[in-house]
């Protein structure tokens, strides 16, 4: 058997179940011992450095590190459910929101990274203001970096602004994190599509980071697809339609194939634009639907039935 060599911080990761479950590898006893003790700020900015936007995950990950949660395997019930016999685990994710919905403003600016003295002449270009170039930018700067970054819409975000419906997560929580970054000081350019690569080369930065975004929804091509095709809409386009208000009413009988948390958006979205009658039709059994659980959950919460088995 090998030594353990304590230098390598996967061992640490690795002990924490949930730290190491988590792919930020958040260290998650620390933060929420900080909770515990009322230090909301320092929990923030354990969870910002780690997973950038504590706020933003606190209402919409996807919370891998909850099932590898050791309360699971300690406990029968430990007062979850009372219908499971599975022991509920920590509320990893919502504590995340808890440090951000209480922590102290001005504490949290106090504690961002400080511009450096001298810049080191290195120039950055990143294409898209989604998560990924946004955490590009926010590791660079401090390190003395010129960071611009390229958005063809107004503001920063990306997907998490435009294809997660406000009432998971509201748009204050968004600027909010995403000001963070900025005020750093990128070199934001919103309204700024960029349509060539090549022109792009030619601008003389040290390097390009392409974080153009997440992947696009998948069509069906069904009998009768094109036919209907005013009625049948694709969930991620959908969803930011309605971010961008194009879309402000649907009709009142509608259907969601797929079973996955685009899904669930759509369906509750389509809930509050004026569906009444709304069913997701997944070809899986319920128990093996891609969506969270706590997603199919709200879903049914709102009296939308998920019907299974059934193949479109
Ligand atoms: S909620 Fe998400 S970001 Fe936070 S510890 Fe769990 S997996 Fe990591």
């Amino acid at each position: 058997m090998k030594p353990t060599d304590i230098r390598v911080p996967d061992y640490f990761h690795k002990v924490v179940d949930c730290q190491w479950a988590c792919p930020a590898h958040t260290p998650v006893p620390e933060y929420i011992r900080l909770i515990a003790a009322g230090r909301y700020s320092d929990a923030y900015l354990v969870n910002w450095k780690s997973n950038v936007f504590p706020g933003i995950l606190g209402r919409t990950c996807d919370r891998p590190c909850e099932p590898a949660c050791r309360r699971g395997r300690v406990e029968e019930n430990n007062g979850g459910d009372a219908t499971k016999s599975k022991a509920e685990p920590v509320a990893i994710c919502r504590l995340k929101r808890v440090c951000a919905d209480h922590k102290d403003v001005d504490e949290i600016k106090a504690g961002m990274p400080r511009p450096v003295a001298k810049k080191n002449g290195k120039r950055i270009a990143c294409v898209g203001a989604g998560p990924a170039s946004l955490t590009v930018a926010r590791d660079l700067v401090p390190l003395g970096y010129h960071v611009t970054v390229f958005e063809a819409e107004k503001k920063g975000g990306g997907f998490m602004r435009t294809q997660v419906p406000r009432f998971r997560l509201p748009e204050e929580v968004i600027d909010e994190e995403v000001g963070y970054i900025l005020d750093l000081g990128v070199d934001f350019r919103g309204n700024s599509r960029i349509d060539s690569m090549q022109k792009l080369l030619t601008e003389g930065y040290d390097a390009i980071f392409v974080g153009s975004g997440a992947p696009r929804g998948r069509d069906l091509d069904l009998p009768g697809r094109r036919e209907a095709a005013k009625h049948i809409h694709i969930g991620l386009d959908w969803l930011a339609s309605v971010y961008f208000e194009h879309i402000k009413a649907i009709g009142k009988r509608v259907i969601v194939l797929g079973g996955g948390n685009t899904a669930m958006d759509c369906c509750r979205s389509s809930r509050r634009l004026g569906g009444e009658d709304v069913k997701v039709i997944v070809r899986s059994g319920f128990e093996e639907m891609k969506a969270s659980p706590w997603e199919k959950e709200d879903a049914m919460h709102e009296g939308i039935p998920i019907l299974n088995y059934l193949v479109p």
